[in-house]
């Protein structure tokens, strides 16, 4: 599936809301956006104009996108699913989102961004229930074990992104055993966990019209 190229601090001055896109770099004072918190382009810095409820549905559409890493046809696809199963549209996307290989692999620590932890996924460093999963879209289901290959356990990036974890912690839907690299999916994500402010609501009457 194909992923975004572009720049990453770019998506966060857009959505002119630190999205936590690059790891460690993000804490630290060259953050992009702590420099330079306007859009990006020309016309970054020019007057505001007023925004119209579909700029605003856009916007969290395009934040929750970006946050995930996902492309409008694939976000549009898990909207549809997320309509389709029984409970509330909105928290159900959020679910699904958290739910992906590459997002589990990160809340787990075993990476520091959510890029990083796709590319553990797609160079075959991970194991579910004891087979290999190289697919970062892969949804995770509770009671599911993940393990990084014991090959790839030495691997600094993610001994480092371990060390990290501390700072934003494990959410209470995963078990993490550091130190044998592995984790478990106790049960479905909590929407109450998430730490960037979402407003799912907006995507589901964006996506109504
Ligand atoms: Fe966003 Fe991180 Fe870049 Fe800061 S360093 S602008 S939080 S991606």
């Amino acid at each position: 599936m194909a992923r975004y190229r572009g720049a990453s601090c770019r998506q966060c001055r857009r959505e002119k809301l630190k999205l936590f896109l690059k790891g460690e770099r993000c804490f630290s004072d060259k953050c992009a956006f702590e420099r330079r918190s306007y859009a990006p382009g020309q016309h970054g810095q020019a007057r505001l104009r007023k925004s119209s409820d579909y700029s605003i549905q856009l916007r969290e559409k395009q934040k929750v996108r970006r946050i995930y890493g996902i492309l409008e046809d694939q976000f549009r696809r898990y909207f549809f699913m997320a309509d389709r199963k029984k409970g509330v549209t909105g928290e159900n996307l959020l679910q699904l989102l958290e739910r992906r290989l590459d997002n589990t692999i990160y809340r787990l620590g075993f990476a520091n961004s959510r890029n990083q932890a796709r590319q553990l996924v797609r160079h075959n460093h991970i194991l579910v229930n004891g087979q290999r999963v190289n697919i970062p879209s892969y949804l995770v289901t509770v009671g599911e074990e993940i393990v990084l290959k014991e090959k790839s356990q030495k691997n600094l990036a993610v001994n480092e992104s371990i060390v990290a974890v501390a700072r934003r912690g494990v959410p209470s839907w995963l078990t993490a055993d550091h130190t044998n690299y592995k984790g478990m999916v106790k049960t479905l994500p909590v929407r109450e966990e998430l730490t960037t402010p979402i407003q799912e609501q907006l995507i589901v009457e964006l996506y109504s019209k």
